[in-house]
């Protein structure tokens, strides 16, 4: 069946934002983009901007409602915590309904459980490419994360093999997160952390270098020489005091495949990818005096940037490209010829009226009142696991 949604009154595509269009949809694909278009279940979208679906492009779900850590997680350890499968199951729900809330259509989460990730998120609506710890790693034959350098240089060898290896798995490595990391790479390796994973062979096309906000631009170029990917977690990097910030639009022009991330929910407690694409803009403008950075540049890398990263098709509204897709309200976009960039620092979450993934719309105002039902039930449920002042 085909969905029309009739007038958009913005549309940010791959050719610009476009104004009064209506997008129509066809087995999981957009089939047209233009004026006038029909023959199938309309849908009225005026007062709605059309995005494409954010990427949260790393994660670790499963520890949104772990308790307080003391002291407080660093980068070398923020991953460590493996919740029981009981705990993650509910954290997860939580979680990926949070994300599916708040226009996210990909996430790459870190997980112990990465079979229950990707039925929970099938049962959503959301899509999820799942990695797994090393340590847990026997019999996985997906994606996995590394949480430093030592771990990355003891296992080189492996690594190694599994980037050239047959399978398209991603290998996740959290690298130049902080000034501390680059002292002890220099003190230990004699190397910078970026120019050792190259002198070991691990930067390769599958390599996704985790916020490496402390990477030197000469090493940068080593990552677009290597076809490495980065994902970038801008709250969670300014929220730890890192010091470090990444200069994005080095790497965007240097065609390495770059995407936005929430991060660890330990560090940040956000999900909300128009929040990350907020501070983002905000950091890279204030940081690096790019003024030319635009909302709407902002914007691609977090959605097709993403994608793009993680290697999955979509994260761009065109003829023939997968429907992922945000429908969100704003009073601005009832506005002929407004400033783009006002018009999309205006949109928030919280006026999200319609979610498609694949084609198919995941969340719409009739099961917003379902998903609250479904959240407050699992959260009194997590509650009674987490909260022993309830017992
Ligand atoms: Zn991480």
């Amino acid at each position: 069946m085909t969905l029309v949604f009739k007038k958009c009154s913005y549309a940010v595509t791959s050719r610009g934002l476009l104004r009064d269009v209506d997008i129509a949809v066809e087995r999981g694909r957009v089939s047209g983009i233009g004026t006038g278009l029909g023959g199938g279940e309309e849908i009225d979208c005026q007062g709605l901007v059309a995005l494409p679906g954010l990427a949260n492009a790393h994660t670790h779900l499963s520890h949104m409602y772990a308790p307080p850590k003391t002291p407080a997680p660093t980068w070398e350890r923020h991953h460590e915590d493996v919740p029981q499968r009981e705990v993650a199951e509910l954290a997860l729900r939580l979680a990926l309904i949070r994300a599916l809330e708040s226009g996210t259509t990909l996430v790459a989460d870190t997980t112990a459980h990465p079979d229950l990730l990707q039925r929970i998120a099938g049962e959503v609506g959301v899509k999820v490419t799942p990695a797994v710890s090393w340590g847990m790693l026997s019999g996985w034959e997906g994606g996995v994360v590394l949480g430093g350098l030592e771990e990355a240089v003891e296992h080189s060898v492996e690594i190694r093999e599994r980037a050239a290896g047959s399978q398209q798995a991603l290998i996740f490595l959290h690298v130049a997160n902080d000034r501390s990391q680059l002292y002890a790479a220099k003190t230990k390796y004699g190397r910078f952390p970026i120019e050792l994973l190259n002198s070991l062979g691990l930067l390769t096309p599958r390599t996704i270098l985790v916020n490496p906000g402390w990477a030197s631009s000469w090493e940068l170029r080593l990552v677009g020489e290597k076809r490495a990917r980065v994902v970038y977690a801008p709250v969670a990097d300014a929220l730890t005091s890192s010091g470090g910030m990444l200069p994005v639009r080095e790497l965007v022009s240097s065609n390495v495949a770059t995407g936005l991330c929430s991060e660890t929910p330990l560090i940040g407690q956000t999900l909300d990818m128009f929040d990350v694409t907020r501070a983002f803009l905000i950091l890279q403008r204030e940081l690096f005096w790019e003024r030319d950075l635009t909302a709407l540049g902002a914007m691609s890398i977090a959605t097709r940037g993403g994608y793009s990263a993680l290697s999955v098709e979509g994260g761009v509204i065109e003829e023939g490209s997968v429907a992922d897709m945000v429908l969100v309200a704003s009073e601005l976009a009832r506005f002929k010829g407004v400033d783009p960039e006002r018009l999309l620092l205006s949109l928030s979450a919280a006026n999200i009226v319609y979610v498609l993934v694949d084609g198919r719309v995941v969340l719409e105002p009739s099961r917003k009142e379902q998903l609250e039902a479904v959240k407050r039930y699992t959260l009194e449920r997590l509650l009674d696991r987490l909260d022993p002042t309830r017992l």
